[in-house]
């Protein structure tokens, strides 16, 4: 069965840019960062995240929804441009 996330209930987010409001708590250890000059929206990375946190924009290049993202790496392993690096999470 697919959840709908739209329908989450009861989680608090607090301090969104820094602490993410993640999902997934504080345990990520690597997190994905899209170099969109690289992309060519090809949509893999949305298709392959086992999260379902990659969502694409109106141009069709992805945008990753951190709240989600368990920092697995499949969408950077996927990635036929190699435009996904993975960053310890507390990297700028
Ligand atoms: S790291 Fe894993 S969970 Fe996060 S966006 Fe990539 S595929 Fe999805
Ligand atoms: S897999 Fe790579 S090239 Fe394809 S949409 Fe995702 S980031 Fe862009």
């Amino acid at each position: 069965m697919v959840q709908d996330k739209s329908v989450i209930k009861g989680i608090v987010l607090s301090d969104l840019k820094n602490m993410g409001g993640k999902y997934v708590a504080n345990w990520r250890v690597f997190k994905p960062e899209i170099n969109l000059d690289e992309c060519i929206a090809c949509g893999l990375c949305t298709t392959y995240c086992p999260e379902a946190a990659i969502d694409p924009r109106e141009d069709k290049k992805p945008v990753i929804d951190y709240r989600f993202c368990k920092g697995c790496g499949v969408c950077a392993n996927e990635c036929p441009k190699t435009a996904i690096a993975m960053k310890k999470e507390d990297e700028e």
